[in-house]
C-alpha cells in the first residue's frame, strides 16, 4: 500500500481526499492519502522526520506551510526556485525533492481555454503563492504581466519581470487575460468581485482560482459581459493530477478524471 497525504491547518474542509481517491480508484492504485493537521510551524521538523520513517512516498502541502516547508527539504525544482512556494513534496532515495504542481495546473487551465498567450498583455489580481504561480505560468507562455495590489510600495521589491500597479491604475488598462488570485468572492462572502464589471469588459477572457462557489460574482461580470471564462476547479484537479504523475511515475487523463469529479462536486 502506497501512502500519501496533505499537510495544512484547518483543513477539515478539503477536497483533496476526494480528488486523489477517485485517481486510485480509476487506476487501481492500491494508496491511501491521509489529511495531516499540523497545528503549529514548530512541529515541521518532527512531523517531517516522522514521515520519513513511516514511508510516506509523497504529500501535498497547503496553507500556510507551503513556504515554510522548504527549510527541510533537499531539492527545489525549478518552478519552486521561482516562485518560493511548493505544493507537492516527493520523498526519493532518503531525500525530500519539492514541486509546484499548482504552476502545472495553472498552464492545463491555460490550455483548456485555448489561450495563446505569447507577447499578449495578462494581469493577475493579487500578490499571494497562487499569484505567483500565476505570474510564473504566464510568464513562461510569453505573456506580458501586470500585477494589481492594494500595496505598490511593498510589492514592487518582491517581484520581478512583472509591472506592478494599484487598482486605480487597473481603470486606464485593457488586456488578454484577467486573474482573479484574490480570495475575493470566495463562499460565504459570495456577493464580493475584487474588480466591477467595467474593469472587466477590457478584457477577453477571465479566469478566477477561486471554484468554490462555482461561479463567483467576478464570473456572472464575465458572463454578463459575453466573455470566454472559467473558475479554478480544473487548476485544482490539474495541480492533484501532476502531484500523483509525480509520485507515481505515470500518465493519467486529466479529461476523465475532471469529468468524473465536476459531477460529484457540482451536481
Ligand atoms: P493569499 O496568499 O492569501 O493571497 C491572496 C492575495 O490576494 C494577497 O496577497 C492580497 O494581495 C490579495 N488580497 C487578499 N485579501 C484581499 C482583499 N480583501 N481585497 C483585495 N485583495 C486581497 O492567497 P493564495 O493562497 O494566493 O490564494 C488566492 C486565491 O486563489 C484563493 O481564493 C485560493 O482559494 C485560490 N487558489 C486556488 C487554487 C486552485 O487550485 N484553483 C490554488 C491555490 C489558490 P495584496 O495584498 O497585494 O493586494
Amino acid at each position: 500500500m502506497k501512502k500519501f497525504g496533505l499537510l495544512g491547518k484547518n483543513i477539515s474542509y478539503t477536497f483533496s481526499p476526494i480528488l486523489h481517491n477517485k485517481i486510485f480508484e480509476l487506476y487501481n492504485i492500491k494508496a491511501n492519502y491521509k489529511v495531516y493537521d499540523l497545528k503549529h510551524e514548530s512541529m515541521l521538523e518532527s512531523f517531517v522526520e516522522n514521515l520519513k520513517k513511516n514511508k510516506i512516498l509523497g504529500i501535498n502541502i497547503t496553507t500556510p506551510y507551503k513556504t515554510s516547508i522548504l527549510k527541510f527539504v533537499d531539492i527545489l525544482s525549478p518552478e519552486v526556485q521561482s516562485i518560493g512556494a511548493t505544493n507537492c513534496i516527493k520523498f526519493e532515495d532518503g531525500k525530500l525533492v519539492a514541486y509546484n504542481t499548482d504552476y502545472f495546473g495553472l498552464i492545463k487551465t491555460f490550455e483548456k481555454m485555448n489561450l495563446n498567450l505569447k507577447n499578449k498583455k495578462a494581469v493577475v489580481l493579487g500578490t499571494g503563492g497562487a499569484a505567483k504561480a500565476s505570474i510564473k505560468a504566464l510568464l513562461d507562455c510569453g505573456a506580458i504581466v501586470s500585477v494589481v495590489t492594494r500595496n505598490k510600495i511593498s510589492t514592487k521589491k518582491n517581484l520581478k519581470d512583472v509591472f506592478v500597479i494599484s487598482y486605480e491604475e487597473l481603470t486606464e488598462i485593457s488586456g488578454y487575460l484577467l486573474i482573479n488570485a484574490t480570495p475575493v468572492g470566495t463562499s460565504p462572502n459570495i456577493n464580493l468581485s475584487p474588480v466591477n464589471k467595467e474593469i472587466i469588459q477590457n478584457f477577453d477572457f477571465i479566469l478566477d482560482l477561486i471554484y468554490n462557489p462555482q461561479e463567483t460574482l467576478f464570473l456572472k461580470y464575465a458572463k454578463s459581459k459575453g466573455k470566454i471564462y472559467n473558475n479554478g476547479f480544473y487548476m485544482l484537479v490539474s495541480q492533484g493530477i501532476k502531484s500523483e504523475e509525480i509520485w507515481n511515475k505515470e500518465d493519467f487523463n486529466y479529461e476523465k478524471i475532471y469529468n468524473e469529479l465536476n459531477q460529484i462536486v457540482y451536481k
